[in-house]
């Protein structure tokens, strides 16, 4: 595709292409290394990138995975969370947040969103806290912040670690700060649609402390710190060496490309602001990492098909919540328990935000969303 948009040309949902044609030199270059030293499980492209990554997030630490997933399973698992344990999170989310925590044998406890944010409502966390309760899992969602601050005093008076969802989140602020370092560990994705993403599947854990950091990298392989000795079961969790190449190339452009999404956002806010659309807003304690651009509308579903009519790509995240999902029917939650993150399931739409996007793309993509206002 080009890079104008004409008048009635397609606008992708996600254009992962635009980002690696530049790029791809170096990529080529990166890959071609990792073939010539035969280091395709870890090796020091995916040390080098973890050190570079920990950099990135502040941190002491930083633990490649072989996804997401797999980091924040770690994750709990360093705080030796399992069996009858019980873990606070948002149902309002992708479902790999929860699997971590089943993974582990201990269950999810939802508790509601707040409305303005999308995020964990700080407020009702300690109405959910049982003597079963061990940690708090916020998810950054769509890379805004959760109100981590609330959170943080919560887990202190009940003595919970606090563990971080930032897989959507890379490079997003709290207060001048950047996520992944406020809770004892947190877990990022380098899904290739995520906002720093590997070509695979990659993720990895960030955090402050030696000790975690030391079990972390015995338990993604194998359980084991010496070859074939193994001190508890463990997973084969390891970052293919490919991917730790690729995504050191890419770490250097990301600064740019969250600043990109910011432009794209803005963009949106002031095209968009004239619609009956609620728009998505930073908090004020919050700078996002804009993974995501979340309209709602009650009328949500009409305005999908018109967008789709129009060649424009867009997307639900996400459509059912995780308490109404059938996986987790066993928890026994029904419809109506959370309203706000049904009704935000119910409402939202995510339009297209990349860094490539062009301005001509983002005029078109609300002109169609104005069309739809003035037919309608
Ligand atoms: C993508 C994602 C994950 C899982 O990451 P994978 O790398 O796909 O395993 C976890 N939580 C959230 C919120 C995500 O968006």
């Amino acid at each position: 595709m080009t890079t104008n948009a004409g008048k009635n040309e397609a606008i992708p949902y996600l254009d992962l292409v635009a980002q690696m044609r530049p790029l791809r030199k170096e990529i080529d270059a990166a890959i071609a290394r990792t073939l010539d030293n035969c280091s395709f499980c870890l090796g020091p492209d995916v040390a080098q990138f973890e050190k570079d990554f920990a950099r990135f997030c502040a941190s002491e630490h930083c633990v490649a995975f072989n996804s997401g997933t797999s980091a924040l399973h770690v994750a709990l698992l360093l705080l030796n969370i399992g069996d009858g344990d019980e873990v606070i999170t948002t149902p309002s989310t992708f479902v790999a947040t929860s699997w971590a925590i089943s993974y582990t044998g201990a269950k999810p406890v939802y508790v509601d969103i707040d409305e303005a944010t999308f995020n964990l409502d700080p407020a009702l966390v300690e109405r959910a806290v049982t003597p079963r309760t061990k940690a708090v899992m916020p998810v950054h969602l769509y890379g805004h912040p959760a109100n981590l601050d609330p959170l943080l005093a919560a887990c202190r008076k009940h003595n919970l670690a606090l563990v971080e969802d930032a897989a959507q989140a890379h490079g997003a602020i709290y207060k001048n700060k950047v996520v992944g370092t406020f809770g004892a560990v947190s877990g990022f994705s380098f899904y290739p649609g995520k906002n720093l993403g590997a070509y695979g599947e990659g993720g990895a854990l960030v955090t402050n402390s030696g000790a975690f950091a030391a079990r972390a990298r015995a338990l993604r392989e194998h359980g084991s710190t010496q070859r074939y000795y193994h001190d508890e079961i463990g997973f084969n969790y390891r970052m293919e060496g490919i991917q730790g190449a690729v995504l050191g190339v890419k770490l250097k452009h990301l600064d740019a490309w969250t600043q990109a999404r910011r432009n794209v956002a803005h963009r949106y806010h002031q095209l968009l602001a004239s619609t009956p659309l609620q728009l998505p807003r930073e908090a004020d304690y919050a700078q996002s990492a804009w993974h995501l651009y979340v309209v709602r509308h009650p009328r949500r579903d009409e305005l999908k098909k018109h967008l789709e009519a129009n060649q424009v790509g867009c997307a639900l995240h996400y459509p059912l919540p995780l308490h109404l999902q059938k996986a987790y029917a066993h928890l026994g939650y029904k419809p109506g328990d959370f309203p706000v993150s049904e009704k935000a399931a119910r409402e939202c739409l995510s339009l297209p935000i990349y860094p490539e996007l062009t301005d001509a793309q983002i005029q078109r993509v609300a002109a169609v969303v104005q069309d739809f206002f003035k037919a309608h």
